[in-house]
């Protein structure tokens, strides 16, 4: 029988989720669900969603937890996802992460990772991130400049606004308050795995591997 991973992870901002979020889904051929990505869209496209949750990403706020539900609700319902995936940046809160085990219920078991990361890192780390507007690769080492193409489809690269130091200082202190607290939430799993992403995202690529090996070999 295959075995459908069911993943989430979970991370400061800048931890690297995305990254190892987008290899993870291209390597098993399902869909990698960024709610981050699902509200930028909507901001971008102007919907009612959007125009609802802009000034709250723009102030690295977290949407509340019926809106961000009603999301990933409807995206795991979607049959592209009824053979595994990959939640990046979801759960958020204590009270995601206990909705998310009610929604999941009769589905293969959750795995979650946690990318660990010390805050200067950062800080530091996502002053020179920016976002390929055409791809959506995230390019790491720009050093801040600002006019760099991206490496993989030429397309133009920008910052996003929630990357200023200012605003990162402040996703930092909600990430502390509200998400943190998961480690201790999913804690007593042997589905859950902390990994070191303070290391260059082909150690933290072989890193989420060896996490999921040793959930799989507990779960045998
Ligand atoms: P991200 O791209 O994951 O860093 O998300 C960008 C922003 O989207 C966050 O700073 C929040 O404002 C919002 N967001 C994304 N996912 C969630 C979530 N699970 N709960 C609440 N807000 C979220």
């Amino acid at each position: 029988m295959v075995v459908a991973l069911n993943l989430a992870m979970f991370g400061p901002p800048g931890a690297g989720k995305g990254t190892q979020a987008r290899r993870l889904a291209t390597e098993r051929g399902i869909p990698q669900v960024s709610t981050g990505d699902i509200l930028r869209e909507a901001v971008q496209g102007g919907t009612e969603l959007g125009r609802e949750v802009k000034a709250i990403m723009d102030a690295g706020e977290l949407v509340g937890d019926d809106v961000m539900l009603g999301i990933v609700r409807e995206r795991l319902s979607k049959a592209d996802a009824s053979g595994g995936f990959i939640l990046d940046g979801f759960p958020r809160t204590v009270a995601q992460a206990t909705a998310l085990d009610d929604i999941l219920e009769g589905r293969q078991g959750l795995v979650v990772l946690e990318i660990a990361v010390g805050d200067e890192t950062l800080v530091n780390r996502l002053s020179r991130r920016r976002v390929c507007g055409n791809c959506g690769a995230i390019v790491g080492d720009t050093n801040g400049e600002a006019q760099l193409l991206c490496p993989t489809c030429g397309g133009e690269l920008s910052q996003r606004s929630d990357d200023r130091e200012d605003v990162v200082r402040g996703r930092l202190e909600v990430y502390h308050r509200e998400t943190a607290p998961l480690v201790e939430f999913y804690q007593g799993r042997a589905s859950f795995r902390t990994v070191d992403g303070d290391q260059p995202p082909e150690v933290v690529a072989q890193a989420v591997q060896a996490a999921l090996s040793a959930v799989n070999g507990a779960a045998a």
